[in-house]
């Protein structure tokens, strides 16, 4: 990256739950260290878990990425949201949490907090999903919440939603 001076630390979720899910993330983590101005620098274990909505739909591959980069959060998004596209993500409006190839979340952009149409960030379900936090917390322990404070500390005392760490069992 030509100015180091303004490279932004942040964090990217990862989902997959549709048309063989592992190998869709491990190609996500892929292009995510080769997008211009963006280097990869951490990359948790995977870890799977169940749909938080519509129950009828295979269970999720998840994991976090940390990158380095030069990219505004918009321009960051704006990313991802192609890298979704390249990967056949269909979005049904009218469905809120169903199946998809790839779902790509910038979670944290360095301490920023920014509430604009279309990005939220911190992102807004963060702190509730074990599937994000789990990871999160393994990559960075400890990291702060831009807004909110230590990860942590909030953990230890939240309950469990579910998520564990490697496949899940049927597609090992
Ligand atoms: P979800 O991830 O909540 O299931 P989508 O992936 O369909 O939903 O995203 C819907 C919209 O959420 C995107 O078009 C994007 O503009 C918006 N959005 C707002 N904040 C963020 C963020 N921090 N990360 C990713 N998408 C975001
Ligand atoms: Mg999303």
């Amino acid at each position: 990256m030509a100015n180091r001076s303004s490279v932004i630390d942040c964090y990217v979720g990862l989902g997959s739950n549709l048309d063989q899910p592992v190998q869709q993330i491990e190609r996500a983590l892929a292009e995510l260290n080769n997008l211009a101005n963006t280097d990869c620098v951490a990359v948790s274990s995977l870890y799977h878990s169940q749909p938080m909505g519509p129950a009828d739909q295979p269970d999720f591959v998840n994991a976090v990425a940390r990158l380095a980069t030069t990219c505004s959060a918009l321009e960051l998004l704006q990313q991802l949201l192609a890298l979704e596209n390249a990967h056949g993500r269909q979005r049904q409006p009218q469905q809120q949490n169903g199946p998809r190839t790839l779902d790509l979340d910038l979670l944290i952009y360095g301490d920023q907090c920014i509430d604009e149409p279309g990005l939220t960030v911190p992102h807004p379900g963060l702190r509730q999903r074990d599937f994000v936090v789990l990871p999160l917390l393994e990559i960075s322990p400890d990291i702060d919440v831009p807004g909110f404070g230590r990860l942590a500390v909030w953990r230890e005392k939240s309950l469990n939603h579910g998520a564990k760490r490697g496949n899940p069992p049927s597609w090992q």
